[in-house]
């Protein structure tokens, strides 16, 4: 038995702040402690439960949050490529969707982006159920707040979630104290791994047709071939789940180059640029408090 666990970071048991999972604040350190011991317990489990191996996805901004020196030696952290042959997955750490209610940092793989698939609002969990469905994984387990187990009741409606926490605000959430999280953690692990007869494929309607809304760079994002605007939303018709993953990735690269684009045009007007860095603190802070799709995957 081959475990494949894709591991986010909002959702991990103990991270009870926006900033423990921001990579430049202080409270990060904390949050990497957390999120190695969660993928600690569940490898843990899943290795008593029989498997030979297991890989992890870092899913969380583009990687880099596992340290090896934090985790257990038998776990090999792999690259997003899911063609590798895995049995079963695990979406561990996850949060909901962008716009989600009572959501701990809902957002859909960046700020600003909002999705539609196979006409329902989507998230992360949608997106990588069906990308797992593409290659034959089925989904044994997903793990997050409550907002995240609530969601996957609706796209993921056949694979058991556990939830670690509850959102208090969009950043601030109360977790399960941290060992009452990773003993219930293990013993849902042991718990799935001993019936793969309920492990469930969720494969996608092909081919993918979705709607992305994005809160800037959509006129750009309009011009790549094969993306159309409609009412002020990109509807995009790709091959598989995988194509769609890598055109947020390019839709987040948009929005980031006219986000600078904009700061630059703003320090051009003002060579001074006494108001800059004031702005863009009101900026970040503004951001911070919206209940709305805000910080990156
Ligand atoms: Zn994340």
């Amino acid at each position: 038995m081959r475990v494949l666990i894709i591991a986010d970071m909002e959702g991990v048991s103990g991270i009870e702040t926006y900033e423990a999972t921001v990579r430049t604040h202080p409270a990060y350190a904390g949050g990497v402690q957390l999120m190695a011991a969660e993928v600690n317990a569940l490898a843990e489990a899943a290795f008593e439960a029989g498997a030979v191996s297991v890989s992890v996805i870092d899913w969380h901004g583009g990687g880099g949050n596992l340290r090896p020196d934090l985790l257990h030696p038998r776990i090999a952290v792999v690259p997003e490529d899911l063609g590798r042959g895995y049995d079963v997955a695990i979406l561990s750490g996850f949060h909901a969707m962008a716009g989600a209610e009572n959501a701990f940092l809902s957002h859909t793989m960046t700020s600003g982006l909002a999705l539609t698939l196979e006409g329902r609002p989507a998230g992360e969990l949608a997106l990588l159920s069906r990308w797992a469905g593409e290659h034959e994984i089925p989904i044994g387990l997903v793990t997050g707040d409550r907002a995240t187990s609530l969601e996957a009741e609706t796209w993921l409606d056949q694979t058991p979630t556990l939830t670690v926490k509850q959102a208090v605000t969009w950043d601030r959430a109360t977790a399960l104290p941290v060992e009452q999280a990773h003993r219930a953690l293990r013993e849902m692990v042991a718990r799935v791994l001993g019936r793969p007869d309920r492990w469930w494929v969720y494969r996608p309607t092909r081919p993918v047709e979705a709607l992305v809304r994005l809160q800037r760079a959509t006129e750009l994002a309009a011009r790549i071939p094969g993306v159309s605007l409609e009412d002020g939303s990109l509807r995009v018709r790709l091959p598989s789940v995988k194509a769609l993953i890598d055109l947020i990735d390019v839709f987040t690269a948009l929005m980031r180059s006219e986000e600078q684009r904009e700061l630059l045009e703003a320090i051009a007007a003002d060579p001074a640029a006494g108001l800059i860095l004031e702005r863009e603190r009101a900026r970040r802070r503004g951001q911070l408090r919206r209940a709305g799709p805000w910080p990156s995957r």
